[in-house]
């Protein structure tokens, strides 16, 4: 089996399996906490611009 972050191969024992080890586990978790971020960001941008922007001037 293959670390899915540096494609190093990783043990079937290894305790951090599916990665290599516990940087490339944090690394994946680290990836996937930016993906929900970047997708939550637009959304509340626009609001901000159509809510706080406009009503303050
Ligand atoms: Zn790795």
């Amino acid at each position: 089996m293959k670390c899915p972050i540096c494609q190093k191969p990783v043990k079937l024992d290894d305790p951090e399996m599916p990665f290599c080890s516990e940087r490339c586990r944090e690394i994946d978790l680290g990836n996937w906490a930016m993906e929900k971020y970047v997708i939550s960001t637009p959304i509340e941008s626009s609001d901000d611009d159509l809510g706080v922007d406009k009503g303050e001037e």
